[in-house]
């Protein structure tokens, strides 16, 4: 059992007031709140120990590179990954999905093809098209049917030795559908294929182990789960993270430079160029320390009730109409109200204190297949409650009225 009271005391900002109404924080997907564990993390580094890494022999430097280190293990244990130097840091989902497209770059050509979800994030659609562009290989699409679920019969279909890589969410950010990623990845491997999760949108709510997964990459962003923007992480086996070529070039990355040639470091320094975001990286093991104490079966049983009591509650309102009805989904509810436009609504519920993102959610072929400019999208984490959710549906009920 979740202790909701105790829970939502670790995070400061649940406590403050938005037009003078309690805040209701229902954007989890765009971004999670920060609990004081972490915020207390990020507040000792540069109050005790802030200093550049790996390079100093002082005593600052050290402590800093030993946290950042001790956080790749953090992350590391979490995902499962077989060695350390698997996870890659990057500022984010977007720059690890754009690392590995980089990659890709050298090692495709016109005859191949990459298959992609009709679900993505934008993040997880462009870099695959300005690959295409540059390599000449094909995008194949895999299609959704009403429900918002992946077609699998299609996707087998795509299928072909010509088929280089696939990338496909975990979790959908835009309508909550869960994706079965252990088929997919056994599938694209059976054609010879590498396989990207864009887990951005999964980590919040579960706990992805990669080695069970045999997945090639996997990606996601701290912000996302409890942790701070602009770190994330990508993960990738040993052999594809030696057989791509570095991403940037800089400091870190490199063994020996001169100007006739430069060596570059070993994994997982070869993609990291520059001084990193050092204090985010101990912050994201900070977060999922904190997640796992909360725990992620907790977490999950927590979330479903949200879920379900959200969905049964939102359907009573006259006209509203749920996007993303998959039998395997998680706490994102994304709706519209019957002729209202979604922003009209998602201004009056700021009105009330009540934050929900409006808009395409970065995934505009999903708005184009409904054939709707975007949704009212509400989603939960562990420390919403149902008095929230009565709270929304409270507020989209006076919005009605107001706007119709
Ligand atoms: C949020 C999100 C992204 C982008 O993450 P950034 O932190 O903005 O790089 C990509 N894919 C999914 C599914 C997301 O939810």
């Amino acid at each position: 059992m979740l202790d909701i009271d105790k829970i939502r005391k670790d995070f400061p900002i649940l406590n403050r007031k938005v037009n003078g109404k309690p805040l209701v924080y229902f954007d989890n997907a765009a971004t999670s709140q920060t609990p004081q564990q972490v915020i207390d993390v990020i507040v000792d580094y540069y109050s005790n120990y802030n200093a550049n890494i790996h390079r100093g022999v002082h005593a600052l430097s050290q402590e800093a590179t030993d946290k950042y280190e001790a956080a790749r293990l953090t992350i590391q244990n979490h995902f499962n990954a077989k060695h350390a130097y698997e996870i890659i840091y990057t500022s984010g989902t977007t720059e690890s999905i754009n690392l590995v497209a980089h990659g890709f770059a050298a090692l495709l050509n016109k005859s191949d093809e990459v298959i992609v979800s009709a679900l993505e994030h934008h993040s997880n659609i462009v870099p695959w098209q300005m690959l295409c562009e540059k390599t000449g290989a094909t995008l194949k699409v895999i299609p959704m049917n009403q429900e918002g679920e992946l077609d699998m019969v299609v996707y087998a279909q795509l299928l072909s030795n010509k088929t280089k890589l696939v990338f496909v969410n975990h979790i959908s950010n835009a309508l909550g559908t869960i994706n079965p990623i252990e088929s997919i990845i056994k599938q694209a491997h059976n054609v010879g294929a590498a396989v990207l999760i864009d887990g951005a949108q999964a980590c919040p709510h579960v706990k992805p182990d990669v080695q069970a997964l045999n997945v090639d990459f996997y990606v996601t962003s701290a912000h996302k789960m409890c942790g701070p923007t602009g770190v994330g992480m990508l993960y990738g086996k040993q052999e594809w993270l030696e057989k791509l070529p570095p991403y940037q070039g800089g400091g870190e990355m490199i063994d020996q430079v001169s100007f006739e040639k430069t060596t570059y470091a070993g994994l997982p320094h070869k993609f990291e160029a520059g001084t990193p975001n050092i204090c985010g990286g101990i912050a994201f093991g900070a977060a999922i320390d904190y997640m796992n104490t909360v725990g992620f079966e907790t977490i999950a049983n927590y979330e479903n009730e949200l879920l379900k009591y959200g969905t049964e509650k939102l359907l009573e309102i006259d006209g509203l109409k749920i996007y993303g009805t998959a039998k395997n989904k998680t706490s994102v509810i994304s709706f519209n109200l019957d002729g209202i436009h979604p922003y009209d609504v998602g201004t009056l519920l700021d009105k009330m204190g009540i934050a929900v993102r409006t808009g395409h959610h970065c995934a505009q072929p999903i708005m184009d297949y409904f054939k709707i400019p975007g949704t009212i999208r509400a989603s939960f984490a562990f420390y919403n409650t149902k008095q929230e959710i009565d709270a929304l549906v409270e507020g989209i009920k006076k919005a009605k009225m107001m706007l119709s």
